[in-house]
């Protein structure tokens, strides 16, 4: 079954929870089922209300046109096209997260790619890009560079700015956010060690990955006690 409202509606609840919108910017949509004005399905725009993403429900997730084009009456956050433009180029990817955290910020800034090293990096390999653009992703052009920039990359950071998370499922998407937050911690913790970069090693065990998310995912929602 493909992600619906509800799931992302959930998975944005508890990522909340978790802090990733700690400071409160950021956006999830996954692919929608029907056509036309419900090609993508996304998280609102919320700026402008006293509201914020730990309170979504699935009613704030709008349905928009697949080149980002806004159905009359619906608002959608002006970087909704980084979603629009990965969709475009990647069959795989079925939802995508932007956020704003410190880690992802600081590692774009630094134009440190990682190559994961952690047990749940696996679900990460084999490197997190870095793209060359830190600014608002507010047009199609500015969306697709960035696309073109991920590649075929689970996730990419933006300098200064946080990072794009892209898999195959809203719960592979939220275990894989999960992941990267903690591979980067553990990769600055471990620069400030003395630790040197390595090469990127090439590979997911796909039965790793799977378990990874699902494990992550569950544990997500129950830390949260979010269902
Ligand atoms: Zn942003």
């Amino acid at each position: 079954l493909p992600d619906n409202a509800e799931t992302i509606a959930v998975a944005l609840r508890a990522l909340a929870r978790e802090g990733f919108f700690a400071l409160p910017f950021g956006h999830m949509s996954a692919r929608g089922a029907g056509q036309g004005s419900e090609a993508v399905l996304i998280l609102r725009h919320l700026h402008s209300e006293s509201f914020g993403i730990e309170d979504v429900t699935a009613a704030d997730i709008i349905g928009i046109e697949a080149d980002g084009s806004l159905p009359p009456g619906r608002d959608a956050p002006g970087e909704r096209y980084i979603h629009t433009e990965i969709y475009a180029r990647r069959p795989d990817a079925n939802c995508v997260l932007h956020y704003h955290s410190t880690l992802t910020a600081a590692f774009g800034r630094a134009g440190r790619a990682l190559v994961p090293q952690t047990p749940l990096g696996e679900v990460l390999k084999p490197v997190v890009p870095v793209h060359d653009f830190g600014g608002q992703v507010n047009s199609p052009a500015r969306g697709a560079a960035l696309a073109e920039a991920l590649g075929q990359a689970a996730a990419i950071t933006l300098p200064a700015h946080g990072a794009v998370v892209v898999g195959a499922s809203v719960q592979e998407v939220a275990a894989r956010a999960l992941a990267l937050e903690d591979c980067l911690a553990v990769e600055l913790a471990a620069a400030q060690l003395g630790a040197q970069p390595v090469p990127a090693q090439p590979g997911t065990d796909a039965h790793t990955s799977a378990e990874v998310n699902d494990v992550l995912w569950h544990h997500l929602l129950r830390k949260h006690s979010v269902r």
